[in-house]
């Protein structure tokens, strides 16, 4: 299985990064770790065969997660997909999706698909599978508006990938990313301890609890990116390759 940061960049474009947009592929899997708004020309970028794709898992609903999905729908549209196509994320999914949709193209929800297109909720703690897709929500803290908001541990192909999403330090960090083959953590600041977001110095002091088999940091502010030659972890780009 390997995971490409298909983006892995911020709401605010810091470092002339795309949005959050995670590719993982494997023998019998191929979904998507959220869709940022600019993730349709980042996977065009990176020449990844959209049709390919049969889930798509929504962390939440800020536009840099989850804005992505009507130009994809578009595409997807356009470009005749047959394959059906699963979208999934915390509840209200179906409102804020269709919502989203019309505020961007409007009367784009209403068209009729020429693909089976589902759209699911999914609850904190209730595990759900999607063909070879194990996929597990945990709460997450990250404000007021656009939640609920989950981190996924996601179990495929005998290897568990943990999301932490976009959250301030919160202990269900603990067992979403205990002992994963990958958890990919957010590090918005350095050391500034900020609402809604993690810094590297709050994950750091309880790493030794997460225990992750490899960790790598994403969604990094300007305060972050100017501090890359000096962290000693391995940070995100766009286009990176992990292999599982
Ligand atoms: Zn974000
Ligand atoms: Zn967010």
């Amino acid at each position: 299985m390997r995971l490409q940061f298909v983006g892995c960049g911020d709401a605010l474009g810091s470092g002339g990064r795309y949005n959050t947009c995670f590719h993982v592929t494997g023998a019998r899997v191929n979904f998507l770790i959220d869709c940022g708004a600019s993730s349709l020309p980042a996977l065009k970028r990176l020449a990844i065969t959209r049709d390919d794709i049969d889930l798509i898992l929504i962390t939440h609903f800020h536009g840099d997660h989850f804005a992505g999905l009507p130009f994809l729908l578009l595409d997807a549209q356009f470009t005749r997909r047959a394959r059906p196509l699963v979208i999934a994320g915390p509840e209200g999914i179906e409102t804020r999706l269709a919502q989203l949709r019309e505020a961007l193209f409007e009367n784009s929800s209403k068209t009729e698909q020429r693909f089976e297109l589902r759209v699911v909720a999914l609850k904190p703690g209730e595990r759900r599978s999607f063909g070879a897709v194990d996929v597990t929500p945990f709460p997450v803290v990250h404000g007021e508006s656009g939640g609920p908001f989950l981190a996924y541990r996601v179990e495929a192909e005998g290897r568990v990938i943990a999301y932490s999403a976009d959250t301030e330090w919160t202990q269900t960090l603990i067992p979403l990313g205990r002992e994963a083959d990958l958890f990919i953590a957010e590090a918005y600041y350095y050391d500034k301890a900020v609402k809604n977001h993690l810094s590297l110095k709050t994950l750091e002091a309880h790493l030794a609890e997460i225990k992750p088999k490899r960790l790598v940091l994403t969604h990094l502010s300007d305060d972050m990116l100017g501090r890359l030659d000096t962290l000693g972890y391995t940070v995100a780009s766009d286009g990176m390759v992990v292999e599982l």
